[in-house]
């Protein structure tokens, strides 16, 4: 059997076709960065109108990279949570659209288990069960992951997401967006121990949580100190915005990597799988990598190109056809995090 998956949860439309042996058939991802850069963040309305742009030319681009027509779908599945409400519609009706047309299985994709399940996507093995690290534009979690369904919430961010951190201190360096990779650039020429930067909720507190609005703004005060509200990031010398970016994206590396440890730890599980924007950073990678050779736990972070919102991602709903869990046309979106 072939499916065909559907993502619109944030700022990306995407669609893949594939197939009960998670070989993926065709995949298109069309971002809107060009749309939401001079707001240095995505806008929502901005975001579910360039969906409804999209939807169609990315569904027909995948099904045509798989050879197939729409007749040849066994089933579609969409990202129904969590997300921008605006953008979670656009996806779900399409998805809706084609299962009636068509009449097949309609299922449902929850987007931060998908994350998860990318590295599920390049495994050899099964991957579960295992500890997730879910780094991305909006969320910072860690979960005890029994299966691919079956989520159980650790800790997760109180204030800023990780990507939302990379976002916003890119934004004040004068690198553009969006942030991560702008940042992780820049970071290359610079020192990550040129600044002392605060590692929030280490040492105990905070068991699993994790906070980063702090750092956010320890980064503000050494571009420009506490009062000075008058600041301008065109004053800082190339090295500074180097040294700045390096030391910011040391911290946060630094901060889920621990986090990350702890939770193994706690949890008594030895697979650690990481996905979402962030776990394409180099250097989150190289950490995370080092540290699972030293303490000989597993390590599977979803490969670069399934970091960020994709469909591909989405064959976790093969998991829900297999299980005979589709959706009725009551199937609806739930944009705020599910926490279970
Ligand atoms: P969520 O999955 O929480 O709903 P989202 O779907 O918007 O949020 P993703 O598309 O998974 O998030 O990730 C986007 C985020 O990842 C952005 O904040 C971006 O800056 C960050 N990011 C992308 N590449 C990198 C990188 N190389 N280093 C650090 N951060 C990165
Ligand atoms: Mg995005
Ligand atoms: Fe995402």
């Amino acid at each position: 059997r072939r499916i065909l998956t559907i993502e619109s949860t944030c700022d990306e439309t995407a669609a893949a076709v594939i197939n009960e042996r998670l070989e993926v058939l065709g995949a298109t991802v069309a971002t809107q960065h060009e749309l939401h850069e001079r707001f240095t963040g995505v806008v929502p309305e901005i975001a579910s109108r360039a969906h409804v742009e999209r939807i169609l030319p990315v569904i027909d681009e995948s099904l045509r990279q798989a050879g197939i027509t729409l007749a040849e779908i066994d089933a579609v599945a969409v990202a129904n949570t969590p997300g921008l409400a605006g953008s979670l519609l656009v996806g779900l009706s399409a998805a809706k659209a084609l299962s009636v047309a068509l009449d097949v299985p309609l299922l449902a994709i929850n987007h931060l288990q998908a994350h998860i399940y990318a590295c599920q996507m390049s495994a050899s093995e099964n991957v579960f069960p295992c500890v997730g690290l879910i780094v991305s534009g909006g969320h910072t979690s860690l979960y005890r992951c029994d299966d691919p369904l079956d989520f159980t919430l650790l800790g997760a961010t109180i204030d800023d997401a990780a990507g939302e951190a990379f976002d916003k201190v890119a934004s004040m360096l004068g690198l553009g967006y969006p942030g991560g990779p702008a940042i992780e650039k820049a970071a290359q020429a610079g020192d990550p121990k040129a600044y002392r930067l605060p590692r929030a909720m280490l040492n105990g507190e905070g068991g699993l949580d994790f906070s980063f609005s702090g750092l956010k703004t320890a980064v503000r005060y050494k571009i420009a100190p506490p009062g000075n509200v008058e600041f301008n990031q065109l004053s800082l010398e190339a090295n500074e915005v180097a040294n700045l970016a390096a030391s910011f994206q040391e911290a946060v590396v630094d901060v889920l990597a621990r986090k990350a440890k702890k939770a193994l730890k706690e949890s008594k599980l030895t697979t650690l799988c990481v996905g979402g924007g962030v776990a394409a950073n180099a250097a989150l990678r190289q950490r995370l990598t080092s540290d699972a050779k030293a303490a000989g736990h597993t390590l599977h972070i979803a490969p670069p190109s399934l970091c960020t919102d994709n469909a591909v991602m989405g064959a976790i709903a093969i998991e829900r056809l297999k299980g005979g869990m589709t959706e009725s046309l009551e199937l609806d979106i739930v944009p705020g995090p599910v926490r279970r």
